[in-house]
């Protein structure tokens, strides 16, 4: 098989038998003359030409059998748990879920039927001791929002297999070119593809990977729940992808450096990121992860989240991440809102805690910036 760059540039390319075009054509239709075709094909079949290519060029990078396009990270995440879980059904969840996972467990399973257990961390152990007689799924997020904890994907893996639980990843924060958790045993893989497989803050997408088998039933239930993206976003999330090996090891890196910035700086009380040394999940994350990712988070000394980032003049305050810009946020304002002071406490989220995703910028800006935000008034 090609490396992994190749693949990202090559991979589920569709062949422009027309105009022998290097790009893959976009094909709109939602109708597609059939009497010749082995399959119907409909975009909501998930089976049209640029869904094949995408998906495709998707499970390249995650290495596995299949892959399957959504029209959002939600849209991935609800359809694999209804794949896999009904009426009396029990499934665990890591502690750190992203916030739209956490809201929809709380909101759909209950009156479905099914039940689920948070574990007290992301250890495989805690994991593994809220396994009842009827749990069918662990769910697991490494590195986690915001906090960047890190979830040995090989012991949940192992330990998943003797039990024999299904277990779902999601992938997003590290993007394939940092981690591949099929290759650790991990059978579904997720990604919200608004973030770095998009990469420029510009569409919503999803994505689901994994052996053809699981897939298959994936597809069954995707058709139904009728998430599947059009033509021209699937066309922009192929062009983006093709540079996603590009765009992260420019990120990784400049995470890296800033990471090491803020660690040593006096106005700085605490990071949080998988590449220092001192984050607690280093070891683990240096042994699953080929790159650290972008994601970092830090307290400052004496400013709450809100005043601090209005001093930021190249980073910008907004949510999401995973683009071309270096953005961030508050979480304690923002995503772990609704949890209130004592909520937030328990989560070990702070008035001061910043998110920020790192961007492809030159990072001496970013530090400058950092710089001048971080420096006493
Ligand atoms: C954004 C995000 C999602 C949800 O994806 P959407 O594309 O917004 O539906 C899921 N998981 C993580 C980790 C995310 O960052």
């Amino acid at each position: 098989m090609d490396r992994f760059p190749t693949r990202c540039v090559h991979a589920g390319t569709i062949h422009d038998e027309v105009k022998k075009g290097i790009n893959s054509p976009i094909y709109t239709s939602t109708s597609f003359e059939f009497i010749d075709q082995a399959d119907t094909i409909y975009p909501r079949y998930l089976n049209t030409p640029n869904e094949k290519a995408v998906a495709e060029k998707i499970a390249s990078l995650e290495d596995v059998e299949s892959a399957l396009v959504f029209s959002s990270g939600m849209a991935a995440i609800s359809t694999v748990l209804f794949t896999f879980l009904s009426k009396g059904d029990h499934a665990v969840f890591q502690k750190g879920l992203y916030g739209g996972t956490s809201h929809f467990l709380e909101r759909e399973f209950e009156r479905f039927g099914i039940s689920c257990t948070h574990a007290e961390s992301q250890m495989a152990n805690d994991l593994e001791s809220c396994i009842q007689e009827n749990t069918r799924l662990i769910y697991i997020e490494t590195p986690s929002n915001p906090l960047l904890n890190i979830t040995d994907i090989q012991a949940v893996a192992d330990m998943a297999k003797k039990r024999g639980v299904i277990t779902v990843i999601d992938n997003t924060f590290a993007s394939p070119v940092n981690q591949q958790p099929a290759g650790m045993g991990i059978d579904l893989v997720i990604h919200s593809a608004t973030k770095y497989m998009g990469g420029h803050s510009d569409i919503l997408a999803g994505a689901v990977a994994g052996r053809e088998e699981l897939m298959k039933e994936v597809y069954e239930t995707g058709l139904n729940f009728g998430g599947s993206l059009n033509a021209m976003t699937l066309y922009l999330l192929e062009r983006s992808l093709k540079t996603i090996h590009l765009r992260v090891e420019r990120i990784n890196d400049n995470a890296m450096e800033l990471a090491h910035f803020l660690e040593t700086h006096l106005a700085v009380k605490q990071v949080y990121y998988p590449g220092l040394p001192a984050h607690k999940g280093h070891e683990i994350a240096a042994k699953q992860m080929s790159g650290f990712g972008g994601m970092l988070s830090f307290e400052v000394n004496g400013q709450d989240g809100i005043s601090f980032q209005k001093r930021l003049k190249l980073i910008k305050p907004t949510m999401s991440l995973g683009g071309l810009e270096s953005i961030c946020c508050s979480p304690a304002h923002t995503s772990h809102r609704h949890l209130g002071p004592e909520g937030r406490r328990a989560e070990g989220i702070s008035e001061e805690l910043i998110r920020f995703s790192v961007g492809i910028e030159d990072v001496e800006d970013l530090k400058a910036d950092l710089e001048q935000a971080l420096r006493p008034q």
